[in-house]
C-alpha cells in the first residue's frame, strides 16, 4: 500500500485491529478480568505504581487491577485516538467522569484553580462548573471574553461547538488564540471525529459524551477525551485514583460503533438539512438553527466539515406549542440524549438544561431534535402532523 493517510472512513474500520491477525481473531477481544495475576510482588508492584501514576502497565508486571487498566478500553482508546488525530484518548464511565477528570487535572495543581468556560454548554457541564463541586472557580463567558477572563491562575478553557442545545458555533482556533496557553477544551460530541478535529486547531482536548454518535445505538453510557499522551497521563492519573474507568463491554460496542460513524453520520446529516430547510418553511416555527444556516463566518467549511445532525427549533407558541409538540410525536421519540440511529426530541429548558442558572438557561420556545437513520420522508410526515397539532394550540392561545 502507499504511504499516502487513510480516509477518515477506512481508518474507522480499521483503527484499533492491527494485531488481530496475530492474535488469531476477526473481532475485538473482551477482557473482562477485575484482577489479574501477578508475575511477583516487585513487577507486579512497579507496574502498579506506574499506572496509579497516569502510566501504562509495565510489560513484566502486568494489568494488575481493572480500575487501572483494561486492555479492551485501550484498544477502543488507540482507535479514537487516531480517528481525532491524537497521540492518545482516555476513557471513561460517562461524559461527565471524563469532563471531571478534565477539570481536576488541569486545577489541582501549581497555583490552578480558575476555569474560564464560554457558554452555552450541555446542562450538566454548566451544572458541574456552576455548583463548585470540585472547588475551582468558574467565569462563564461569551466566546469574544476570553482573552479578557484569563488570570494567572486560569488551568482551563471549556467550550462547546456546535453547542447544545442552541447549535450556537465557537471559533475554536479564534479561542485558542486568545487563551495564549492556557489548554482549551472543546466538547466535539455534536460534531464527531468525523466532522471536526479540536486537535487540528491547537485544542489541547477534545471530548466526547461516547453516549451519543460514538456509541450510535443508544445502549451505552461513556466518555472519552483525545489528546496529547502528557495530557492522558494527567486524565489516566484521576481515572485510576477516582476510578472512574469505562467498562470494558461499553468499549467493545464503542470500538464496535466507530467502524459505522462515518456513515452513519453523513446519512443523519443529509436528513437534517433536509429537515432543517424544511422547518424553516412550517408557520409554527419562529426559527431554524441548524449551523449551515446563518454561518456567517463560515464555520462549516474551515471548521466543521458539515453541520451535522442536531436542529433546534424555536416555537412560535412557547412552552404550550413544546409540549404539543413532544406529546405529539409518533415516530420521535420524546426523550433526552441524541446521536442515535432513531430520532428523538426534547424541551432543553425543561430538562438538559434544567440545572443552568435562569439567565443563561435556553429559552422556553426551544425544542432540540436529534435526528436519526429513518428515512426522511418518513420524518418529515411525523413532525409535521405533529406541528399541525401545534398550530391548533397556538390558535386556541391567541383566541
Ligand atoms: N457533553 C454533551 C454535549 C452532552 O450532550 C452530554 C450529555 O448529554 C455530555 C457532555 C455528558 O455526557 P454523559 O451523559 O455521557 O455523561
Amino acid at each position: 500500500m502507499s504511504d499516502k493517510p487513510l480516509h477518515p472512513d477506512t481508518v474507522a474500520v480499521h483503527a484499533g485491529r492491527s494485531d488481530f491477525a496475530a492474535l488469531g481473531v476477526h473481532a475485538a477481544p473482551i477482557d473482562l478480568s477485575s484482577t489479574n495475576p501477578l508475575p511477583d510482588i516487585l513487577h507486579g508492584g512497579d507496574s502498579y505504581e506506574s499506572m496509579a501514576n497516569g502510566g501504562h502497565p509495565l510489560p513484566d508486571g502486568g494489568n494488575v487491577y481493572a480500575r487501572l487498566w483494561n486492555p479492551t478500553v485501550a484498544r477502543f482508546e488507540e482507535a479514537l485516538a487516531e480517528l481525532e488525530h491524537a497521540e492518545a484518548s482516555v476513557a471513561f464511565a460517562s461524559g461527565m467522569a471524563a469532563t471531571t477528570a478534565a477539570i481536576l487535572s488541569h486545577t489541582t495543581g501549581a497555583g490552578k484553580r480558575h476555569i474560564v468556560a464560554v457558554r452555552p454548554l450541555y446542562g450538566g457541564t454548566d451544572h458541574l462548573l456552576d455548583s463548585g463541586l470540585l472547588g475551582a472557580e468558574v467565569t462563564f463567558c461569551h466566546e469574544d471574553e476570553v482573552a479578557a477572563s484569563i488570570r494567572p491562575d486560569t488551568g482551563l478553557v471549556i467550550l462547546e461547538t456546535p453547542a447544545n442545545p442552541t447549535l450556537d458555533l465557537v471559533d475554536i482556533a479564534a479561542v485558542v488564540a486568545q487563551a495564549g496557553g492556557v489548554p482549551v477544551m472543546v466538547d466535539n460530541t455534536f460534531a464527531t471525529p468525523l466532522l471536526q478535529n479540536p486537535l487540528d486547531l491547537g485544542a489541547a482536548m477534545s471530548l466526547h459524551s461516547a453516549t451519543k454518535y460514538i456509541g450510535g445505538h443508544g445502549d451505552v453510557i461513556a466518555g472519552v477525551i483525545a489528546c496529547s499522551e502528557q495530557t492522558a497521563e494527567a486524565l489516566r492519573r484521576v481515572r485510576a485514583i477516582t476510578g472512574s474507568l469505562l467498562h470494558p463491554l461499553g468499549a467493545y460496542l464503542l470500538h464496535r460503533g466507530l467502524a459505522t460513524l462515518p456513515i452513519r453520520v453523513q446519512a443523519q446529516q443529509a436528513s437534517a438539512r433536509i429537515v432543517a430547510a424544511k422547518l424553516q418553511d412550517n408557520s409554527a416555527v419562529l426559527e431554524v438553527r441548524y449551523p449551515e444556516l446563518d454561518d456567517t463566518r463560515g464555520l462549516v467549511g474551515r471548521q466543521m466539515r458539515g453541520g451535522g445532525a442536531m436542529i433546534a427549533i424555536r416555537l412560535a407558541g412557547g412552552y404550550a406549542a413544546a409540549e404539543a409538540l413532544t406529546g405529539s410525536v409518533r415516530l420521535f421519540t420524546h426523550a433526552v440524549s441524541l446521536g442515535g440511529v432513531d430520532s428523538l426530541l426534547q424541551h432543553p429548558a425543561a430538562l438538559t438544561h434544567r440545572p443552568v442558572a435562569p439567565d443563561a438557561r435556553p429559552g422556553a420556545d426551544i425544542v432540540r431534535l436529534s435526528i436519526g437513520l429513518e428515512n426522511v420522508e418518513d420524518l418529515l410526515a411525523d413532525l409535521e402532523q405533529a406541528l399541525s397539532k401545534v398550530d391548533a394550540v397556538a390558535a386556541h392561545a391567541t383566541r
